[in-house]
């Protein structure tokens, strides 16, 4: 293969001309995003006009925007009810009026009896009769022959108009600068093999479509232009991944090996066996590590999925074979939860395990650097403390992110960064170097087309079963003036020794009133249940006391806990059967099916109270309806994602990733397949096709997408 990490150069349409001799529609262009020839072409209609037909006044549809021509019988500006110009026009069937509620003198002017004009614009019968409001409208001579083709309508910003815009669009398209701006970018066995229209022809018919074109599938989009232009652009995205993928995977890594002796000791004593799509995912993770070229797999598991084995059996290969393995976790709470799980299953097979945390003590730190360094504690588990510059890994070999959708991207970045012995900081590794193997684990599911295009750039393993023996959650809708009904469930669970979550209100926009009514959710619940132990855990406190209120409900002493949304991730408390979210109308879905994980974990029924406060807004009742209907996070997902969009959706990886302007990874899936393999087959085999037709698209966008 020859090298096609290289994507500088200099690439059809992407050189800086001036697209305009006239700076503030230069500026105007910029503020949509345009700068250079290729983006005025890809700046595609959003719809089109259809100025091809005439209909008569009297006879034209309704509830669509129509064109039709006639004479002006009338012509003056009335004062009442506001002001506003009215002209009477009439054809040979009938009569309309129109109306401008904004006009400009030379209007009134313009607009003079006797003059012929074409409006486009939607027919209402108001007060005054049939009328237009604010119509286009042109004078024109008699006989002046209609448009030929469908009029495209561009986005546009305030101040630059559809006129400016498609001249300025038309000309770019007949006297390119660069005279290659049209070339074709990917192979033509490829082009045919999706029969797929040429690049050329295919922007040409979306800004100016022929008179005979299939206006519906211009309109929704499935012409087989548009295909093309949603097939490049996928591919650009994919053809972007895929390479930093390769990038990255060229790195060398060590070749961690299974070996049997360990693993099997160290199942033996646990005290269950693995799903079936646990030991799937096992193998995978097994076989990436045992490759001398670094893993880069996402591990998908709905909550309760069991992850945290998988990441301990990977870190046992690690250590296995004398490197060490990291696993970081976004919160104090579930670091913690993880290194007391850790050291139960490892520390009696000898296997030291250090934690490290941010609020740690200068002296304990240093002492648990140094074991760190000195490679005499194989595993080390904490928070993105771990992966700061002071600490150095004697030998790292796998670093295991375990929610990872919650770190920003910057810490993803300098985890990944985070080389071998003696590399300090956040360095880019030299090739030569070796890398960590890298293992990502998320709880949120991500639909299948979602993963398929953003994480193309990760190997993705997915845990689709929970372990047998759980009672499904049952959910419960109740609105907040019934909170009577819950304070009785609350009395009944505990008196038969259950335990129970209470989820304060979430407040995003004061961390300080979000602090308050926690304090005061605790103390009204502490005299309402004057016989319980409560239990308040919040965001603030010390990770000291964030362990012991954690330890005591762990360990029954408390029986119902106060919690912030701290506890969404990760905790394992299986004898909490109960839960409670206040003001659950303000989750989001991820996050409400992430907090009902933490109930259901044991094998009693568990119930999960979603307490709503009344109006509920349009989102907020399809989101409870969502989260009421499904307990399956996959679909949540897939709901979430039809109701957000993939930019929301995505969140912070948005910011690193190519987001997709045309195609719609729920009605294009079919094209995104084709993409896929179109990409590899170019990866492959057409480097320089490669290196324009991410340059076409993408630009200098790529620099982000090393995280
Ligand atoms: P998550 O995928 O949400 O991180 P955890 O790893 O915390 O899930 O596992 C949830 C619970 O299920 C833990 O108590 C864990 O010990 C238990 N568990 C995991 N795998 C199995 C299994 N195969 N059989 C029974 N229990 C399991
Ligand atoms: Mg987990």
């Amino acid at each position: 293969m020859s090298d096609v990490t290289d994507i500088s150069g200099d690439v059809p349409g992407k050189a800086s001309v001036a697209l305009t001799g006239n700076k503030k529609i230069q500026e105007k262009l910029q503020r949509l995003g345009i700068r250079t020839e290729m983006d005025l072409v890809l700046h595609l209609p959003l719809r089109y006009e259809d100025e091809t037909h005439l209909f008569p006044i009297s006879n034209a549809p309704q509830g669509k925007a129509v064109q039709v021509e006639g004479v002006i019988v009338h012509n003056e500006v009335l004062l009442k009810p506001r002001r506003q110009l009215v002209c009477r026009v009439e054809d040979s069937s009938g009569m309309l009026c129109m109306r401008f509620l904004n006009f400009y003198g030379s209007q009134i002017k313009a607009y003079a009896v006797g003059k012929r004009v074409r409006l486009f614009g939607e027919i209402r019968h108001g007060f005054f009769g049939s009328e237009m409001v604010h119509p286009k409208c042109r004078i024109i001579n008699r006989n002046e022959p209609l448009a030929d083709a469908m009029t495209p309508v561009y986005p546009v910003t305030g101040g630059l108009t559809q006129k400016t815009l498609s001249s300025l669009i038309g000309r770019v398209l007949k006297y390119p600068h660069d005279k290659s701006l049209l070339a074709e970018t990917v192979p033509p066995e490829i082009v045919q093999q999706n029969r797929l229209p040429g690049f050329r022809e295919s922007v040409l018919t979306l800004h100016h479509p022929p008179p005979d074109v299939s206006v519906v599938t211009l309109q929704n989009q499935t012409h087989p232009a548009w295909q093309r232009i949603k097939f490049d652009e996928l591919l650009a995205q994919q053809l972007s991944m895929r390479l930093h993928y390769r990038q990255r995977r060229s790195r060398k890594a060590p070749r961690l090996n299974y070996k049997a002796v360990l693993h099997d000791l160290f199942m033996t004593r646990l005290s269950f066996s693995l799903t079936a799509a646990q030991m799937r995912v096992v193998k995978e993770i097994s076989g990436d590590l045992g490759s001398n070229h670094p893993m880069q797999r996402l591990l998908q598991g709905d909550v309760g999925s069991g992850k945290t084995i998988v990441a301990a059996l990977a870190a046992l290969q690690a250590i296995d074979n004398g490197y060490q393995a990291a696993i970081m976790a976004p919160t104090e709470i579930l670091a913690e939860q993880h290194y007391q799980k850790l050291s139960a299953w490892f520390e009696p097979l000898g296997i030291q395990v250090a934690w490290l945390s941010g609020s740690q003590k200068k002296k304990e730190r240093q002492t648990v650097l140094t074991v760190i360094e000195s490679g005499e504690t194989m595993l080390a588990v904490g928070t993105h403390a771990l992966f700061q510059d002071q600490v150095n890994f004697h030998q790292l070999g796998l670093a295991i992110i375990d929610e990872q959708h919650r770190f920003g991207v910057h810490q993803r970045l300098a985890l990944r960064m985070k080389g071998m012995k003696g590399m300090k900081g956040v360095q880019v590794p030299d090739k030569s170097e070796q890398v960590p193997h890298q293992l990502m684990m998320s709880a949120t599911p991500i639909p299948r087309t979602l993963s398929m295009s953003y994480f193309a750039d990760l190997d993705v393993s997915v845990i689709d079963e929970l372990p047998p023996g759980r009672s499904p959650v049952v959910t419960k809708l109740l609105s907040d003036s019934r909170r009577d009904e819950v304070i009785d469930r609350i009395q009944q669970a505990c008196r038969k020794g259950k335990q129970v979550y209470w989820v304060c209100p979430l407040i995003e926009e004061s961390e300080t009133l979000q602090l308050q009514t926690a304090m005061d959710t605790y103390e009204t619940l502490c005299s309402t249940f004057a016989d319980l132990h409560v239990g308040l855990v919040h965001g603030r406190l010390s990770a000291q006391e964030k362990t012991d209120i954690m330890a005591q409900f762990k360990q029954g002493e408390v029986q119902l806990l106060v919690a912030t949304t701290v506890i969404e991730v990760g905790v394992d408390v299986p004898n909490a059967s109960l839960m409670v979210i206040e003001n659950a109308e303000r989750m989001g879905l991820s996050q409400l099916h992430q907090l009902r994980g933490r109930v259901g974990r044991g094998s009693d029924a568990s119930v999960c109270i979603l307490m709503y406060q009344k109006p509920l807004s349009e989102i907020a009742r399809k989101r409870l309806k969502i989260i009421f209907e499904h307990s399956d996070g996959f679909e949540i997902a897939r709901q979430d994602l039809h109701l957000r969009g993939p930019g929301e959706f995505l969140g912070a990886r948005q910011s690193g990733v190519p987001m997709l302007r045309f195609a719609d990874l729920e009605l294009d899936g079919g094209l995104l397949t084709a993409a896929q393999a179109a990409a590899d087959e170019m990866l492959n085999h057409y480097p320089d096709q490669t290196q324009h037709h991410i340059k076409r698209w993408l630009g200098d966008k790529t620099e982000y997408l090393r995280v």
